[in-house]
């Protein structure tokens, strides 16, 4: 905690990944870190989504941003180096990324292909433990790690179909890299956030009933936003959640607790 300025990430990095626009999840976890005086790197898919995510990563400053699609080979590693050479260390890396094709995603888990599953797994989970792999020697000073899952993991969430295991097996990865990194001090949360009306979730059939469902059902009876599921993050990475690792922390307005 920086005593001068009240910022509790004043002088420390952090890695967001999954800004695609104003809507994503990554976006409310940026402009949270960066209110609270975080430095950033942000990073964009590619050329196509670079006009969308710069303006954004402008604004908040971030000193650097770089492309990254996880499934072309040397660009995670070369965001990695860039961090390395500007930074010399990392406080937080944020996973906010999931894909799978779309026949997949809409063709319920039955009918799903062994390729089609495979992409999933390896975008939405294995890539996560590619980047804790290259973000751990760098959280010199100990650090957390967040990666975003949904109740589909545990729960049978209609039309979630495949992307429920792959949540599942992102949550149980979180679980073992937070034993394996924990004597490091590196924490390590899945974030399980209510429905958000973002461009991966326009990808699920009948998205709009999942809002509508979770607005009815949450105790606290209001709509998640991305600031919420921020300001959590934000939280985790502080001292006053230094004995918290592994747990996946619902931000869902309390959904998860109802039938
Ligand atoms: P979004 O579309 O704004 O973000 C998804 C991001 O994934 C995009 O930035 C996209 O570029 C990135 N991505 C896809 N393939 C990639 C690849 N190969 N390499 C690098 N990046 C890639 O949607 P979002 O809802 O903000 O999604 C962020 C995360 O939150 C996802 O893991 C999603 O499953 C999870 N989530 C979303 C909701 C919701 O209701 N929107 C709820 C719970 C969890």
């Amino acid at each position: 905690m920086d005593k001068l300025t009240g910022q509790p990430f004043n002088g420390h990095k952090v890695l967001i990944v999954g800004v695609a626009n104003e809507h994503s999840i990554a976006w409310g976890c940026a402009r949270a870190f960066h209110e609270l005086g975080a430095e950033l790197a942000i990073t964009y898919l590619n050329d196509k989504a670079k006009p969308y995510v710069a303006p954004l990563a402008e604004s908040v400053g971030a000193s650097i941003f770089l492309p990254l699609d996880v499934s072309n080979p040397g660009e995670l590693e070369a965001v990695f180096d860039a961090i390395r050479t500007k930074w010399g260390k990392l406080d937080v890396a944020v996973h906010s990324i999931a894909f799978a094709p779309k026949a997949d995603l809409q063709g319920g888990l039955l009918n799903s292909s062994a390729e089609g599953f495979a992409t999933a797994m390896d975008i939405s989970c294995h890539s996560f433990i590619r980047m804790a792999r290259l973000a751990a020697p760098l959280m010199t000073d100990g650090g957390s790690m967040f990666a975003m899952s949904y109740l589909g993991a545990t729960r049978v969430v209609p039309n979630y179909d495949l992307m429920g295991p792959v949540k599942a097996a992102l949550e149980a990865s979180c679980r073992y890299l937070a034993h394996e990194l924990g004597p490091r001090r590196i924490r390590v949360h899945p974030i399980s956030p209510g429905p958000l009306k973002t461009r991966a979730a326009s990808g699920l059939k009948d998205f709009d009933l999942l809002l509508t469902d979770a607005a009815s059902r949450a105790p606290i009876g209001e709509m998640v936003d991305i600031m919420d599921v921020g300001y959590a993050c934000a939280f985790l990475a502080t001292p006053y959640a230094r004995r918290m690792t592994g747990n996946t922390v619902f931000v869902d307005g309390g959904v998860s607790i109802m039938d």
